[in-house]
């Protein structure tokens, strides 16, 4: 019943990289501000781990409708703007949790995302839109605590893993529950905000899942005719063609050189401003391609 990794390699984001000092003004004090909040969430959720592993339970749960229906009720109180439902696969679990030390995840999961402002990404690669990344870490951190304690105050067994890295690769999750699929740039592309969203999940000993219905996105047709990401990234990380690594893995992102960028500017974002997906929509881009 439990899942653990099958040894997917992780990175971590260290917050201390970021180059704060070189920021001026109400971006420093705005930074400042945010940054002990992103780690206020993430040891609240090692916390409310700790206590989780104490006793796992042997056996799943099954949850009628009104208690999903209210789950979906509270994650909207919450701020949060996306939900959706997908079974764990040990094949996305990284070997490492860097950030919340967590080893094994419950079979399901209820994948969360939350937007960032749009015009704070605009800005990009200047502070603001950072920051707002920094800002939706720390929200969508809140709100994934608070939802996991609604879920344990039910009497069902959550782990909350928090938006800024955690045990499992939230883009390939959030695609199983059909939020979205993967841009070329790597992230996740959804219909609302195109590729403007944090993620985090929440796994749960409680099966089956709810049977949500999520509308359809297609990405890889605009994505193969687009190349924005791959032209305008800074510092050429993105490939026109995914690589394998040694570890199997195949990427189209240079993550050393994305990191190093991403750091310098306090999260970047440039790959999300110049997204189509982002810019106009996705229901715009859908017909401007059509
Ligand atoms: S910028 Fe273009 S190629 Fe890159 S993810 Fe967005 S739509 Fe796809
Ligand atoms: S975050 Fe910036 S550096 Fe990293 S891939 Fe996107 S555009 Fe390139």
């Amino acid at each position: 019943m439990l899942k653990k990794s099958k040894g997917l390699k992780s990175r971590l984001i260290e917050l201390t990289k970021f180059h704060i000092k070189d920021m001026e003004g109400s971006s420093s004090e705005d930074t400042k501000r945010i940054i002990p909040k992103v780690f206020k969430t993430i040891r609240k959720a090692i916390s409310t781990y700790k206590k989780e592993i104490e006793g796992l339970p042997e056996s799943v749960q099954s949850a009628p409708k009104e208690f999903w229906e209210e789950l979906l009720v509270q994650a909207k109180k919450l701020g949060i703007d996306l939900v959706g439902f997908a079974p764990i696969v040990e094949d996305f679990m990284f070997e490492n949790d860097h950030v919340g030390g967590i080893e094994v995840l419950y079979e399901n999961a209820i994948v969360l995302g939350m937007e960032m402002d749009y015009e704070a990404i605009e800005t990009a690669p200047e502070p603001p839109a950072g920051i707002e990344s920094l800002n939706i870490y720390a929200e969508l951190g809140e709100a994934t605590n608070k939802l996991t304690n609604f879920i344990r105050s039910k009497g069902y067994r959550a782990i909350g893993c928090h938006p800024l890295g955690g045990p499992i690769l939230y883009p390939a999750m959030a695609v199983k529950a059909g939020l979205g699929k993967i841009g070329r740039q790597g992230l996740l592309i959804t219909r609302r905000f195109g590729p403007r969203q944090r993620l985090s999940v929440i796994s749960v000993n409680i099966s089956p899942l709810p049977d949500v219905a999520q509308e359809t996105v297609d990405v890889e047709q605009y994505c193969k005719k687009c190349k924005r990401c791959v032209n305008l990234c800074p510092v050429n990380a993105i490939y026109d063609e995914p690589i394998v690594k040694e570890n199997g893995i195949v990427t189209r992102i240079d993550g050393e050189k994305c990191i190093e960028h991403f750091y310098k500017t306090t999260g970047c974002s440039v790959c999300i401003k110049e997204c189509p997906f982002h810019k106009i929509g996705y229901k715009a881009q859908f017909y401007a391609r059509l």
